[in-house]
């Protein structure tokens, strides 16, 4: 895929902490140990087809801003690909960084356009109404 300028990964390195990688028993949320911390991967061009195959939604959609990269909110935003939700998911060690102003703005504009939109953080998940209320899952 062609890489859109201003949307490399940069210092952020936010998949390989909060996300659960199957093919390696990663858990979700723990720092991946070949991850350098702002230097990014240490087997880079060794690193397993499920990390070179990843893209956060950030990185492919040209109306989400330079200052919603994942790092910089806390926030990866994607696309679950066992249901039709919109997701926004957090590092546990900070739950509610969807709240950012600028990704709740988002997460209330995805409900709006009619998406499933759901938060995450570890084992906790909210839904977000197009209205601006959101509350737990149940
Ligand atoms: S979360 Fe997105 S921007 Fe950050 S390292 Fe992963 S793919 Fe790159
Ligand atoms: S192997 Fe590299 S790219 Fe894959 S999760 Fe670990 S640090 Fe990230």
């Amino acid at each position: 895929m062609m890489t859109i300028p201003g949307k490399a990964c940069a210092e952020c390195s936010l998949c390989c902490k909060v996300l659960e990688i199957e093919e390696f028993a990663k858990p979700a949320g723990e720092l991946c140990e070949h991850c350098l911390q702002g230097q990014g991967c240490a087997v880079y061009h060794d690193r397993p087809q499920v990390c070179h195959d990843y893209e956060c939604l950030w990185k492919n959609d040209r109306a989400l801003g330079p200052q919603l990269r994942p790092d910089r909110v806390g926030t990866i935003l994607m696309e679950d690909p066992d249901s039709d939700e919109y997701r926004a998911v957090c590092d546990p060690a900070k739950p509610m960084a969807w709240r950012n102003p600028l990704v709740f703005k988002h997460l209330v504009a995805m409900a709006k356009a009619g998406r499933i939109v759901v938060a995450k953080a570890g084992v906790k998940a909210w839904r977000v109404h197009p209205t601006g209320e959101w509350g737990p899952c149940i």
